[in-house]
């Protein structure tokens, strides 16, 4: 068995802070730092798919969040951080060592043991749930303007959602498209006051307030929206060719049902700093944490986790 002192699972702020202390701590880390796969599941997390980060403090002018994951990933080899690009499988946190699996959940034996484990994992984009949007991601649906704002040149674009991720990428998609209509289910925002004048004073961002979108209208591409007014029924098309869903996030903590213990919305709950229900697992970032959500705040966690990691494998030692 493949046994190590420590495994973190995911490479996003959290995971790769916790990889940067605990390979200093000369435990030798290895990030199981995810595949990527899709727009929403990706090594170095969310802010992959991030354009200008203005508030991580040390960075006067911001730094682009690829800019930024790259420098942690770099920090982390450095002190001998080993990666490995995969996803986990199946995890087995029974008994210790912690089993992992990257490859066929089905093999008995699993690719990795650890001694201590850090859960890492993140958060993903949240869908409306409507048929078509899973056939029509990446053709003219999406969940990342960074990603696809570019194809969007001159076009007239929707965003669905009133937070602040909405707001930051219909600000972004102004920088391509011709008109960005913010389609949001209530009158007021939920982003932060600052993000709001910023949008406000857009001139291509258009809000149509206290509406939903019923369905995506086309097959093969996008070619408008059926939109219904929540308050009269009113339904009406509109006539743009991209959908950018930016209305929240869900917890990747799948792989940890019934062994880790998790709040209604399905993130882990952590005690005393880092500590799962589980001895010797820790978790860190958004996965366990619905109510902070920021680089920053992952990036201390992934801080506390490797420290609580640390302190727990020296108190084994006894
Ligand atoms: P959020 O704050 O939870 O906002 C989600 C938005 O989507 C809300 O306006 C919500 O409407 C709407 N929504 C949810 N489900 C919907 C559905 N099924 N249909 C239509 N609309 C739906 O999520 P977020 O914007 O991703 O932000 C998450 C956290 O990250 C926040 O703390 C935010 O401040 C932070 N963040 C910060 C920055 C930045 O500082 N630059 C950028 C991005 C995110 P209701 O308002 O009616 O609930």
């Amino acid at each position: 068995m493949n046994l190590k002192e420590v495994v973190v699972l995911g490479s996003g702020p959290a995971g790769l802070t916790a990889a940067i202390y605990t390979s200093r701590a000369n435990l030798n880390p290895l990030v199981i730092e995810g595949e990527p796969s899709s727009t929403t599941d990706q090594p170095g997390g969310q802010l992959m798919l991030t354009t200008e980060i203005e508030n991580f403090p040390g960075f006067l002018n911001g730094i682009m969040g690829p800019e930024l994951m790259s420098t942690m990933r770099g920090q982390a080899e450095r002190f001998g951080t080993e990666f490995v690009t995969a996803k986990a499988t199946k995890v087995d946190l029974s008994s210790r060592p912690f089993k992992i699996w990257t490859g066929d959940p089905q093999e008995a034996e699993p690719t990795y043991s650890a001694k201590a484990l850090i859960i890492a994992t993140g958060a993903r984009s949240l869908l409306l749930g409507l048929p078509s949007e899973i056939e029509l991601l990446g053709h003219g649906v999406s969940t990342c303007a960074t990603c696809d704002g570019f194809f969007f040149k001159g076009q007239e674009v929707a965003v669905v959602g009133g937070g602040d991720s909405a707001l930051e990428e219909a600000l972004f998609l102004a920088k391509f498209a011709s008109k960005v209509i913010v389609v949001h289910r209530r009158k007021e925002l939920r982003a932060s006051k600052i993000m709001q004048e910023r949008a406000f004073k857009n001139p291509k961002l258009e809000f149509q307030w206290d509406s939903v979108v019923d369905e995506i209208i086309g097959t093969e591409s996008v070619s408008g929206l059926k939109i219904r007014d929540v308050n009269t029924g009113e339904k009406s098309v509109l006539p743009v060719t991209g959908l950018f869903v930016a209305i929240g996030h869900s917890p990747n903590t799948d792989l940890f049902k019934n062994q880790l213990e998790m709040n209604d919305a399905g993130y882990i709950i952590t005690k005393l700093g880092t500590k799962t229900n589980i001895e010797g697992v820790f978790a860190c970032g958004d996965v366990q944490d619905d109510t902070y959500r920021q680089a920053i705040t992952a990036a201390g966690s992934g801080c506390m986790a490797a420290i609580d990691t640390e302190r727990w494998l020296e108190s084994q030692l006894d």
